[in-house]
This record gives C-alpha cells, sequence and structure tokens, in this order.
C-alpha cells in the first residue's frame, strides 16, 4: 500500500514512511492510495473470529511490506490489550465503551499501535521526537503509549488551564522521555504550534520529528477495529446499525466511515458535536467556515478548525451528496449535555461523561422518528472519572477511582510553559 499527500497526488510513501513523516511536506495529510474491500466470506467467518484475528486482517493491506505478518500479530496483541464492553440500555440504544485502556480514553488504541509500529521502524541509532497537541484525551494516550520506548522523545503541548486536573497528570507526571509544554492559548494555537514546527527548518535541521496527533496515519487506521469488534456482537441482531460518534478532530468517525468503505455494514454515522459546530453546521448549508473554538465541558472536542474531515470528504470522493446521505450531524450545548449524563443515570442507571452524553444526544435526536428497524451505538470515548466533577454533580454519587489512576494521584506535575511559537522553539532547540 502506498499513500500520497491529500495535496498532492503524486507524493507515494510506505506505511512506514507516511507513519514516520506524519504530514506531509506540502501541509497535506497521508491518505491510502486504495481503499481495500473485504471478502463477503470475511463477513460471514467474523463472529468466529478471535478480536486480533479480525484486526490483523483489516490493517494488513494498509500496512504492506512495511512490517512483517508476525510482528504486526504481536503489535495487535499488546494494543488490544484491554476490552471493549458493548453495553445495552435499551431495546435500540447500546454504548461502546471505549474507555478501559491505561488512559481511560478510546484514544490509547490508537496510540498504542502508532508507538509499537513506530518503534519497530526505527533504526538502530536512530532517535525521533513525537510532538502532540492535546485538548485533553491525547496527551495522555501518546505519552503513556511511548513511555520507555527506546529512540523516542515525547513533546506534550497543551493549553493551560484547560484541560483537567486528572488530564494533566496523566503527562505531566511521567517524566523520563515524556515532556510536557502548556501554552498560555487554546488547542487551535498548540495545534498551529506543532504544524508551524514541522515547516520550521531550524527546527527540522536539529530533531527528527513526527507527530502523533489523529492526523498520523498509524492512529487513525486502528481505530477501525473496534467498529469491527462491536459488529461481530451485534451483526446476528440483523438491524440497520448506526453509530454516533461524538466528534472533535474527526479521526474517530473517519475511522468508522473507513471501516464502511472496507465493507462494514453500517447503515448511518451521526456526527455529535458541542457547540463548536462546523461539521453539523456543513451537512446543514453545505457551507465550510472554520473558526476559533470555544470552551465547553466536553473539552476534547472543542476544535474550530477539525484536521480529519477533509479524509472524509476524501472517502466520498468530494461527492457532498453522498456525505450527507452517509452522515447527520447535530451539535449540543453544555446545558444539554449535563440534562443527558443526568437522564441517562436515573433512566438506564448508567454513568456517562461529557462526549459519551453528546454521543448518546445525538443517536437520540437521530433515531427519535424512526422505526425499531434501528440499532444504534453511541461511543463512550472516555471514563467518567476524567470528568468526575460534572459527573459526579449530575449523578449525586461519588465515582470509584479505577486502578489505572491509583499511582499518578501522588506524583507532582512537571511542565515548562510558553507564550507564542518562538519561546516553544527555543526550547526545542536546547
Ligand atoms: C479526542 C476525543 C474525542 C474526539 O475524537 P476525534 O477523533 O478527535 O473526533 C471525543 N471524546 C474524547 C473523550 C476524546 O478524548
Amino acid at each position: 500500500m502506498k499513500y500520497y499527500s491529500l495535496k498532492n497526488t503524486k507524493i507515494s510513501l510506505t506505511f512506514s514512511e507516511a507513519l514516520k513523516k506524519g504530514l506531509s511536506e506540502d501541509k497535506g495529510l497521508f491518505f491510502p492510495r486504495t481503499i481495500p474491500t473485504l471478502p463477503k466470506s470475511f463477513f460471514q467467518k467474523i463472529i468466529k473470529m478471535s478480536i486480533n484475528d479480525i484486526a490483523l486482517e483489516i490493517i494488513k493491506p494498509y500496512i504492506g511490506e512495511s512490517i512483517d505478518k508476525n510482528t504486526l500479530s504481536r503489535i495487535i496483541e499488546s494494543t488490544l490489550n484491554f476490552n471493549f464492553p458493548l453495553i445495552k440500555l435499551s431495546k435500540n440504544i447500546y454504548t461502546l465503551e471505549l474507555f478501559h485502556g491505561p488512559t481511560l480514553a478510546f484514544k490509547d488504541v490508537g496510540a498504542r499501535f502508532m508507538s509499537r509500529c513506530l518503534s519497530h521502524t526505527l533504526k538502530n541509532d536512530e532517535r525521533i521526537t513525537v510532538l502532540v497537541a492535546t485538548s485533553g484525551d491525547t496527551g495522555g494516550a501518546v505519552a503513556n503509549g511511548f513511555m520507555d520506548i527506546e529512540g523516542i522523545d515525547v513533546v506534550v503541548l497543551y493549553p493551560k488551564n484547560k484541560v483537567s486536573d486528572l488530564q494533566e497528570r496523566q503527562f505531566t507526571t511521567l517524566g523520563k522521555n515524556i515532556k510536557a509544554i502548556s501554552v498560555d492559548g487554546t488547542f487551535d494555537d498548540c495545534q498551529r504550534f506543532v504544524k508551524d514546527a514541522f515547516m520550521d527548518f531550524q527546527i527540522n535541521n536539529y530533531l527528527n520529528l513526527t507527530s502523533a496527533n489523529s492526523i498520523n496515519i498509524a492512529r487513525w487506521l486502528p481505530q477501525m477495529f473496534y467498529y469491527f469488534i462491536c459488529y461481530k456482537s451485534l451483526s446476528k441482531l440483523n438491524k440497520k446499525l448506526i453509530f454516533s460518534v461524538p466528534s472533535g478532530n474527526f479521526g474517530n468517525l473517519c475511522s468508522g466511515i473507513l471501516a464502511k468503505k472496507m465493507g462494514l455494514p453500517i447503515d448511518h454515522f451521526i456526527a455529535s458535536t458541542n457547540i463548536n459546530d462546523v461539521v453539523p453546521k456543513y451537512l446543514d448549508t453545505g457551507v465550510y467556515s472554520p473558526k476559533a473554538s470555544q470552551e465547553t465541558i466536553s473539552n476534547a472536542m472543542d476544535v474550530g478548525d477539525p484536521s480529519n474531515f477533509i479524509r472524509i470528504e476524501k472517502i466520498f470522493n468530494n461527492n457532498y451528496k453522498e456525505l450527507i446521505k452517509n452522515i447527520s450531524g447535530y451539535k449540543f450545548s453544555d446545558v444539554q449535555t449535563r440534562n443527558a449524563i443526568s437522564s441517562l443515570y436515573h433512566s438506564f442507571d448508567y454513568t456517562t461523561e461529557p462526549h459519551g452524553a453528546i454521543a448518546y444526544l445525538g443517536l437520540n435526536k437521530f433515531i427519535e422518528n424512526k422505526n425499531s428497524d434501528y440499532l444504534g451505538v453511541f461511543l463512550g470515548t472516555a471514563h467518567p472519572i476524567k470528568f468526575r466533577e460534572v459527573v459526579e454533580n449530575e449523578t449525586k454519587t461519588i465515582i470509584k477511582l479505577p486502578p489505572q489512576l491509583k499511582g499518578i494521584l501522588s506524583k507532582k506535575k512537571k511542565a515548562l510553559n510558553v507564550k507564542n511559537f518562538q519561546e516553544f522553539k527555543s526550547i526545542l532547540l536546547n
């Protein structure tokens, strides 16, 4: 498989090359030359297949010669070393919990897969620096995924005072090869610093850089795994399957759409957002206008200019009609989000956090007037403990501390602070 840049189709890189680069020199995102389709026989036997075998079959064509099959199989096994419980809330509403990994966020899947692939790709004495901007969960997942990996340094950029205490702890308390830098600004500023660092001649002369944001193909592609895992559990019900995805940079939704393009029978997708609603607006009006992000209680989705949406458009060959046939988009306010957390708890005895609550709201809105042929799954992307204050306030209960967090609560947070790109650059050059 070869990857080209969405800004230049003549560029042609292998999986390893595109993984290391992260973003193409022309600032274009990498995209697979062809999207493989799975044979009918795959879906006939999927119920009997193990999760690791399913994952291997899906990802193999995207890796090509870059990683041999045995190594790939080992990478998958250590990536998917936690569960993805599917919880039934009502006759036609389920939630898929993606937050049982080491940092309690769905991003663990992509981060673990990427770190293991990258480590396999490095030559003996090669060093590489992973730059990552985070609006909350990416930082922890990437830091944890790359912790102690030989030859790799990680620099996490985050908006000062705009991530929760637990999120901050997950990437500022690790030390070793993980450095954290807080930025006086928003997530969009952090993301811009990362993009500018990639364009900066001096920095690139000094450091071998790669990204670990969801633009990296090795984070994006493995997120398909759990859509297939979920299908394996639900296929026997023979209903039209809908996924509601709480979206920020739209990497997660883009993976689901890629899964469908490969043949996974998903009837429809819901792009559920907070008031940062560039995509729902676009689906409504046909006008795509990025804007500055606004703060909400679902802060991992406070994104004003979603980086992966361009890939979604590409999957539909930039055909707007096809796009709106497959995706509906809805936005919700913080008040609606809080109410949903409360009503999920009181009606279904289910505890969720702001991102999952928004996905639930989107799903509800879509199936409101539909018949019972539909089976909706909303994705739970973070553990409620990560948004403890909001959740405990709405449910009036205390959330039990999951074992993953016991260590980091007593450790000291360490981060440098920068005001602008120049300050960030001088840190990198030292
Ligand atoms: C990152 C994140 C999202 C958004 O995912 P995208 O792939 O950027 O759309 C949603 N919920 C949580 C908890 C996240 O951490």
